[in-house]
């Protein structure tokens, strides 16, 4: 069964080499029980543990069940230990942390067996010791005696063939020996036990045989067994086992279950391997049985994390309202095609304006700064940056090309003022008119000029918001506009127009002034309450408008050869036409135009796709270019003659003024003292020209537009009135931030090289347009500046996690050193090198595990902390928003993090010597 051959060992150690066994040759019968008697230092440990195959022989050799061990592997090793021997130590060897059934199933844990048959296992052999009802004890509870039947009840589990037992008395007293050596006989009667003793009474009463050491020698054997019969019981053996192999294999039904039994028997062969996550629930025991310094690690380390999470957080969250924000910042940003742009490209170049030219300085000298170099430099570099685009036919059309599904809205602006068209009621001193809205904006100018305040009153065409075309798409509106009143809904006929309040749902005074909502006292009022210091009472101030007094007020609006009438040249107006302020003397018939909603943007638009003001529909615009484009009679016709061009630039020598339009009269009535018996009948000047926008306004202001040719004039006058039909600019709305790329591509296309066809039509001759895109260049800049930010946050965070994963690495030392006599019993058990490095390996992937989701846990606890102070304050409730990606990656990295730590002490703990182990104290 059991044969040692000339065994040697030598201990060598740095100043001698110790020979504690000098050839020991000795067999053992299948069951009997054995004393080794000898002096301490005589080597019985060592044979004991050569036996038990926890140590190695230095020579000869072990000869187990008929099989030489000169060629076992570690592994060999590991499956003898953990199933044919069990272990007794003097100390008892249990581990502190686990409950008595914990240590016993430890044995088992490390072969792999299931739980329940484990706990089964587990239990009977502790009911075998007398130790039912004591499971779930800690060793700390219990007697030296107690513990002993522990280590008994947990070497014997396995059912091993052999029990070595190393002076399993000695920390006994004399009456628990006994009780302990009656155990130990009776197990004796089914197995080989052999015990180390040095007392000679236990070792004659108890034992069938006696081996006496000295010096590493056997001296004296009482019962010695001879080769011969040991070989004859090996086959004795073996032949049983070989036959109850084939009695099985011969009962299988088929080819298929025989296959089975066989490889279940290869497994079991194979078996003594712990799953790693039996590895980890005794670490986690381990960790919770060291509960305050495991949290006051995790929490350590968890640190790391926190810093890079809430940067994370912080950038993700930052950028997710940037993302929120654009789809509403780009309803109010479209993207526009203008006849003139800046080319953002050249503006770069021009920041970088040299200033002073490198030249030598003397001593002593002053330099001149040369601010007109600069001047001039950067005026060339301004020609260079604003660039006309030729807005063709073509271009226009190949922009009607755009598939639909790229943008909400395209938006094509042909410069139309349709203030001097557009007539409607208005309550003046003079009683109730009904005169164009540019007359009544000349009126108010007028007045306004009466006051103090005169020198403001040239910027009330300019500040009164005017009225413009609406975007067509209704759905598009709708989903950024609610419409406030009873009926209120979006313009859509040719006869329809609408009213867009701003985020606080206002209106401006001059718009409602100008669009003759305010009548000529309640204008006045509305001086009169701002000039006032403090308190203002007055039953005609009017600071508010109910839905209905908005909704259903009427404009008309006549075709430009209508409010033109023909007369007679003067030397100030040469070309004789006049202007009709006052509908009363239109004769032809206009068409009605009625307020039918008033539009709000909703809650959570910032920026809608149109600004306050007053809005018509496209099929009045189609209606305007209907009936003036290409006019055969009437003033368009006229002015459409070259030779008449000029005749509509005036100069006023006394005035010292150039004007281009028509100049025209009014009357209004102004009570300048607050009299209202003194009354003045007053007559004003005002000219209908093109200088209807703020451009256009500035221009003629800065005298820029001075320099325009008569006919440049003649064209700009012709398309204010929407009678040259051409495009002037192109607005257009992208369904989303992500959408507004389709639409750049599809415009750069426009730019590049090469053929270009768009739906079977294709387009030759091309002059690059330049197209403006403010929202993507801030966006892009924004989120630069954010990632450059956060990686630089990150990397001072890193920091902190460099030093919590070497400080978990040291703690996992620690740990190492404390469970040395740990990594000794489970070694003895037949646990393999690498379930000691599974052990550790799984401490700190617990341990990093567990400071990652502290660190995501309190990472989402200071973010909605954050949150809950933020939202009120920014209007957007995810400041602080943590990605399920980043959290799971960052616990991903605190696992790797601690795992890297502790594979160093994980590998020394694995590479320690089992018997060096269990002989520390
Ligand atoms: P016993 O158990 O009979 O008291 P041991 O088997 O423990 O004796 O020791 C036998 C001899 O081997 C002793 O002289 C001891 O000092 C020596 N020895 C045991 N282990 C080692 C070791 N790891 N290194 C060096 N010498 C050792
Ligand atoms: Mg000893």
């Amino acid at each position: 069964m059991l044969r040692l051959s000339n065994i040697r060992k030598d201990y060598i150690t740095s100043s001698e080499t110790v020979h504690a066994l000098k050839g020991v040759s000795i067999s053992f019968r299948k069951s009997e029980f054995v004393s080794i008697l000898g002096p301490s230092g005589c080597g019985k440990t060592t044979l004991l543990n050569i036996i038990g195959g926890l140590d190695q022989y230095t020579d000869g050799d072990l000869v187990i069940g008929g099989r030489s061990t000169k060629s076992y592997t570690d592994r060999d090793w590991d499956v003898y230990r953990n199933h044919r021997v069990g272990f007794i130590f003097q100390s008892y060897n249990l581990i502190p942390h686990q409950t008595v059934l914990g240590n016993v199933e430890l044995a088992l844990t490390i072969a792999g067996i299931s739980r329940e048959e484990r706990i089964e296992r587990a239990k009977r052999a502790l009911d075998r010791v007398g130790l039912s009802g004591q499971y779930y004890k800690k060793p700390n509870q219990l007697s030296g005696g107690q513990c002993q039947r522990v280590a008994i009840a947990r070497a014997l589990v396995n059912d091993p063939e052999i029990l070595l037992a190393d002076e399993p008395t000695g920390a006994l007293d004399t009456v628990t020996s006994v009780q302990i050596m009656d155990l130990i006989k009776e197990i004796s009667n089914e197995r080989l036990v052999i015990m180390v003793t040095h007392n000679p009474e236990l070792a004659e009463k108890y034992s069938s045989r006696i081996v006496r050491l000295l010096d590493g020698e056997i001296i004296e054997d009482t019962n010695p067994f001879a080769a011969e019969d040991e070989i004859a019981e090996c086959e004795a053996i073996e032949k049983a086992a070989r036959e109850e192999e084939e009695r099985v294999l011969a009962e299988a039904a088929d080819d298929g279950e025989r296959r089975k039994i066989e490889r279940e028997r290869r497994k079991k062969k194979e078996r003594a391997k712990m799953s790693f996550f039996t590895a980890f629930r005794l670490s986690w025991r381990n960790l919770l049985s060291k509960l305050g310094r495991t949290s006051m690690v995790a929490f350590a380390g968890s640190i790391g994390i926190i810093g890079i999470a809430l940067v994370l957080a912080f950038s993700s969250g930052i950028k997710g309202y940037i993302a929120s924000m654009q789809d509403d910042m780009l309803s109010g940003n479209p993207i526009k095609i203008t006849e003139t742009a800046y080319d953002l490209d050249a503006f770069s170049g021009m920041i970088d304006t040299e200033m002073q030219v490198d030249i030598t300085k003397l001593a002593d000298r002053v330099y001149v700064n040369s601010l007109i170099e600069y001047l001039v430099k950067t005026n060339k570099n301004v020609e260079d940056i604003v660039v006309s685009n030729e807005l063709t036919a073509d271009y226009i059309d190949y922009l009607k090309s755009m598939p639909n599904e790229y943008y909400a809205d395209m938006l094509m602006s042909y410069g139309i003022d349709i203030n001097p068209n557009l007539f409607t009621d208005v309550m003046t001193d003079e009683g109730n008119m009904t005169i164009s809205v540019k007359r009544i904006t000349d009126m108010y100018t007028s007045i306004l000029g009466e006051t103090e305040y005169n020198r403001l009153a040239y910027m009330i065409p300019m500040l009164a918001p005017s009225i413009s075309q609406a975007p067509t798409n209704t759905e598009y509106l709708l989903s950024q506009y609610d419409l406030l009143g009873e009926g209120s809904r979006i313009a859509t006929e040719r006869g329809e127009i609408m009213l867009v309040v701003d985020s606080d749902d206002e209106l401006s005074d001059l718009l409602l002034a100008r669009y003759g909502y305010y009548s000529q006292a309640e204008f006045l009022e509305l001086i009169n309450k701002a000039n006032a210091d403090g308190e203002f009472e007055s039953d005609i101030y009017k600071n508010n408008f109910t839905y209905d007094e908005l909704l259903g007020k009427e404009f008309t609006y006549y075709p430009t050869n209508d409010i033109f009438k023909e007369g007679n040249a003067t030397l100030f107006n040469q070309s004789g036409y006049t202007y009709l302020s006052d509908a009363e003397d239109i004769e032809a018939e206009g068409i009605k135009l009625t307020v039918v909603g008033i539009l709000s943007p909703k809650e959570n638009i910032s920026y809608g796709c149109m600004r306050s003001g007053i809005y018509y529909t496209e099929a009045l615009t189609e209606y305007i270019l209907e009936e003036n484009t290409n006019a055969t009679e009437g003033i368009l016709n006229y002015l459409a003659d070259d030779e008449n061009a000029s005749k509509l630039s005036t100069n006023i020598p006394t005035m010292d003024m150039t004007f281009y339009g028509l100049m025209y009269s009014y009357s209004y009535i102004y009570d300048e003292d607050g009299d209202p018996d003194t009354k003045n009948e007053k007559t004003g000047f005002g000219v209908v020209s093109y200088a209807s926008s703020t451009s256009d306004m500035m221009q003629s202001m800065t005298g820029t537009g001075q320099s325009l040719s008569n006919t440049d004039q003649r064209d700009r006058f012709l398309r204010s009135f929407g009678a040259n039909g051409n495009v002037n600019s192109v607005t257009i709305y992208p369904k989303s931030f992500d959408d507004m790329y389709l639409v750049t591509d599809y415009l750069d296309r426009w730019n590049e090289d090469g053929e270009l066809t768009v739906d079977d039509k294709s387009y030759a001759e091309r002059n690059s347009v330049t197209y403006t895109n403010t929202l993507e260049i801030v966006i892009s800049l924004v989120n630069t500046m954010i990632d450059v930010v956060s990686y630089a946050l990150i990397a001072f965070t890193s920091i902190s996690l460099v030093v919590s994963t070497v400080m978990i690495g040291i703690i996992t030392y620690v740990s190492v050193v404390e469970r040395i006599k740990e990594i000794g019993v489970i070694r003895a058990l037949g646990g393999r090198k690498r379930d000691v490095s599974y052990l550790f390996n799984a401490e700190t992937f617990i341990i990093g595990a567990v400071a990652g989701l502290i660190g995501i846990g309190v990472t989402y606890l200071i973010s909605f902390i954050a949150n809950l102070i933020l939202t009120p304050l920014i209007n957007y409730s995810g400041i602080a928003a943590l990605t399920i990606t980043d959290a799971v990656g960052l616990v991903i990295l605190s696992i790797v993090l601690t795992l890297i730590s502790g594979l160093i002490p994980a590998r020394s703990a694995a590479n320690k010597d089992p018997v060096v182990a269990l002989r520390t104290e």
